[in-house]
């Protein structure tokens, strides 16, 4: 995806502050933090939200949950964090390459 801001940090186009990759998966760290600890993960093959992950693509929804989760652990973070993933305009999305951010470090409301 040619104007794609994520696809672009993938292909190394654009800078950014890797935290873990593996062949199907990137974490880096937000570049605008809205807590102490905030990380994106994504696929590295561009879809552009939940709603895009296909039925036949359940191996790599598995892998994005269980490095969220190796990332979280990574990070150390303690007493907790969020995982969050805007899907379409109303929820706020900015960005259409599917993540998740990986939030900490603050106590969030529920
Ligand atoms: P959203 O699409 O609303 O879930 O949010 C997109 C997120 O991507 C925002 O938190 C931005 O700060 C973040 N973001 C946008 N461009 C970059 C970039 N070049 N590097 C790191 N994070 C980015
Ligand atoms: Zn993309």
């Amino acid at each position: 995806m040619e104007n794609c801001v994520f696809c672009k940090i993938v292909k190394g186009d654009l800078p950014a502050t890797v935290i873990f990759e593996n062949e199907h998966v990137l974490a880096f760290k937000d570049i605008n933090p809205l807590a102490p600890t905030h990380v994106l993960l994504i696929p590295k093959r561009h879809m552009e939200s939940l709603d895009d992950l296909p039925e036949s693509e359940a191996a790599l929804a598995g892998e994005l949950l269980l490095r969220i989760k190796d990332v979280a652990a990574k990070l150390g973070v303690t007493g907790g964090y969020k995982v969050v993933s805007n899907c379409g305009e109303a929820a706020g999305q900015l960005v259409y390459h599917l993540h998740f951010h990986i939030l900490s470090g603050k106590k969030f409301v529920p």
